[in-house]
């Protein structure tokens, strides 16, 4: 069978600054299905890097990467929008929600950017909410939203993508314990039940537990795993 997401000697130097910098060097992964993959790492040791790398916002500047049987890393820049739409959603610390729009609007919007028409994407705009336990706070706006509420409305909008590649970046860096858990327990679910691959940037040993493998990350290489 394929391997869903296979990077090999994965490399990405900036080359804008000062001094070129390598955030990611030479990784070798191999994402499977339904699984939750943990990336550890010190600040600056490329973990937001490598996320932004398999999500396609970045491209290498070496290695290779193929994301679901297309090779990513050789396509032209301009490529990479469609390839992004169609395999990947993002889940931010910062949540990354609309402030003017409600809980409902924030999923909705996205379902009609992709084209689903007005009244099936308004059954799975409540649908999605209902998942992740948010059909009371539909019409909230963000600034009315707990953090944790705030995380599960940019859950529900990743679930509504549909997308098989699920990447978030410290999405329980703002969350307390108790509200952390039921995030990544939600990420947990998704990748069981429904077979997303999810790669999850974090500081937090306190869900160790709910991931099947933690990658460690020191200056842009993978120096150990864990399963
Ligand atoms: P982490 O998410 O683990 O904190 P990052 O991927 O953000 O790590 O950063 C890895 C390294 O790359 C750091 O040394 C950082 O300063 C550098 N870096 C990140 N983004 C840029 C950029 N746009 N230009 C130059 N250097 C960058
Ligand atoms: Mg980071």
């Amino acid at each position: 069978m394929n391997i869903p997401v296979l990077a090999e000697n994965l490399t990405k130097t900036y080359a804008d600054g000062p001094v070129p910098v390598t955030a990611v060097s030479d990784v070798h992964l191999k994402l499977n299905e339904g699984e939750v993959v943990g990336l550890f790492g010190p600040s600056g040791s490329g973990k937001t890097t490598l996320l932004s790398l398999l999500g396609c916002i970045l491209r290498p500047t070496g290695g290779s990467l193929r994301l679901f049987g297309t090779d990513v890393a050789g396509l032209d820049e301009s490529r990479l929008p469609d390839i992004r739409k169609k395999y990947v959603s993002f889940i931010f610390q910062g949540f990354n929600l609309f402030p003017a729009l409600s809980a409902y609007e924030n999923v909705h919007l996205l379902l009609t950017l992709k084209g689903i028409k007005r009244e099936p994407a308004h059954r799975k705009t409540l649908d999605m909410l209902a998942n992740v336990r948010l059909s009371h706070r539909a019409a909230f706006l963000p600034r009315d939203l707990s953090g944790g509420e705030k995380q599960r409305v940019a859950i529900a909008r990743a679930l509504a993508a549909d997308t098989p590649l699920i990447l978030a970046d410290e999405p329980t860096g703002n969350l307390d314990h108790a509200n952390g858990r039921i995030v990544m327990e939600l990420l947990k679910r998704l990748a069981t039940e429904k077979g997303r691959c999810v790669v999850v940037a974090t500081h937090d040993t306190r869900v160790e537990d709910l991931l099947d493998r933690i990658l460690h990350m020191e200056d842009g290489r993978i120096i150990r795993e864990e399963t």
